[in-house]
């Protein structure tokens, strides 16, 4: 049994190059773990039946020396991303049975690589919440200390990397659900430049903010499955290209201090201080910097997220896919089936971002956070004219218990240092930085310009 809780992609790759390793043997033993493990982490919604099947046949290609770096690795995807012919349901009831009619860019990409697609991944519904206790299919729990949650939206995801049951994994981030689950699993979480990895195929949350990205144990492995997925792809309008400028030695730093003041854990903040300690023994140089507007990023997300939920959401009302619940009249089968189709969660912020796009509001609350939204842009260009990475904690503590976050404000607060960046569209990255005295993970954040997403991968190895 090959040890996948150790193992990274680029230690397989090279093995199974050399012939050292077989694909086929690297999956069974995944699948071996979520086999034994599953049923009590609840991080796979389906094991798909043909793993073994694409094994073999990534094992094939690689004898005849075909195929990309991840040929023949084990791969989790989220259950937001669709893959042609399965089910996809957003971690809701109301698309439970929904199947999937093409593959999304991403999945053609790791298709054609020779990736190992193992499973669906858990999630909140449609990609809404921090702990993934919000999903229709019930609670993920984190593989390292299973009393805490996993964060979340990618809950599953960053469980599956961590708990050896897939080498790498595929999540959504739109306030920080990659980089925060990643930073409560131990593992590196990176979401890209707006655009920098195409939406096409990935359920719409809210499409200003929303992007794909990678989960690995390493920075280098994030860098392969990142450099695999993305790019320029017709079906997304908003995709772009991105430069390639991991090269440049940018070794400047911003530590926005005023907003790590208040309710940051203080193990939290002693492990952010050791980690700039770390950073400036390897010649990086640490300047503080200010954000004001930053502190009004969650205000902002939440208005212009729920907005843009509740346009996309619309479109799941028992007519044209997913539940139906039927009811006398046409209104009251859209009425009926969203209301059971839909958990509480989701339901809260349909009827806010319905509530915040309404004509007598929509100035008031809509187009004002637009302005500050764009003025948290304009700070962020700003602060990048003197220094190349913002860096913060990822969260304001490490992976909490179930239940510990009583009202949906408090559990909207773990993405304080994460959401600036989804509405900036900048490239950010989560990566571990030590352990506290409860044995759980902490994880630094670093933010970087547009289109300069190869800078953040560097950073890992001078954390260490
Ligand atoms: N936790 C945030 C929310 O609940 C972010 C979600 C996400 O990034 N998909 O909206």
């Amino acid at each position: 049994m090959i040890d996948t809780k150790t193992l990274t992609i680029k230690e397989a790759s090279e093995k199974m190059r050399k012939g050292e390793m077989s694909s086929f043997d690297l999956v069974s033993s995944c699948l071996d773990l979520i086999k034994e493990k599953n049923s009590k982490l609840n991080i796979f919604l389906e094991i798909f039946e043909d793993a073994l099947e694409q094994a073999k046949r990534a094992d094939e290609m690689l004898k005849e020396g075909k195929g990309g770096t991840l040929c023949g690795i084990p791969i989790a995807v989220k259950d937001n991303i669709l893959i042609e012919g399965r089910i996809n349901s957003s971690g809701s009831k109301m698309l439970e049975n929904y199947r999937a009619s093409y593959d999304a860019f991403v999945i053609k990409r790791l298709k054609e690589s020779g990736a190992v697609l193992v499973g669906r991944t858990n999630m909140d519904e449609f990609a809404m919440g921090s702990s993934t206790e919000n999903s229709a299919y019930g609670a993920v729990k984190n593989p390292l200390d299973t009393s805490r949650v996993p964060g979340g939206s990618s809950g599953g995801s960053a469980g599956a990397v961590s708990g050896g049951m897939a080498l790498g994994a595929l999540g959504s981030d739109t306030g920080g659900s990659i980089r925060q689950p990643a930073s409560f699993c131990g593992v590196v979480g990176m979401k890209p430049t707006y655009g920098g990895i195409s939406r096409s195929g990935l359920t719409a949350m809210s499409s200003s903010l929303d992007v794909i990205g990678p989960f690995a144990k390493t920075a280098e492995d994030a860098e392969i499955i990142f450099d695999c997925i993305k790019g320029r792809d017709e079906m997304d309008s908003t995709s772009i290209d991105l430069n390639d400028l991991e090269n440049e030695n940018r070794k400047v730093i911003g530590v926005p201090r005023d907003f790590l003041k208040e309710g940051v854990d203080k193990e939290v903040l002693q492990n952010f201080e050791e980690s700039i300690e770390k950073l400036k023994k390897k010649g990086y140089k640490i300047v503080d910097i200010s954000l004001p507007y930053s502190k009004y990023s969650l205000a902002v997300y939440y208005i212009i997220m729920p907005a843009e939920v509740s346009t996309n959401l619309s479109r799941l009302d028992g007519i044209r896919y997913g539940l139906r619940t039927e009811g006398e009249n046409v209104f009251d089968t859209y009425k009926k089936t969203r209301s059971c189709g839909f958990g509480v969660e989701t339901r809260r912020r349909i009827m806010l971002g319905t509530y915040v796009l309404s004509h007598g509001y929509y100035d008031a609350y809509y187009n004002k956070a637009w302005k500050v939204r764009r003025a948290i842009m304009k700070e962020y260009d700003d602060v990048f004219k003197n220094v190349d990475f913002v860096m913060t904690p990822t969260t304001p503590t490490p992976a909490f218990r179930f239940g510990a976050k009583s009202s949906p404000v408090e559990m909207y607060l773990s993405d304080i240092f994460t959401v600036s960046a989804n509405l900036a569209g900048l490239p950010s990255i989560s990566i571990p930085s030590g352990i506290g005295s409860e044995g759980l993970p902490f994880g630094t954040l670093f933010t970087t310009r547009q289109k300069s997403d190869k800078m953040l991968f560097s950073i890992e190895k001078d954390l260490k």
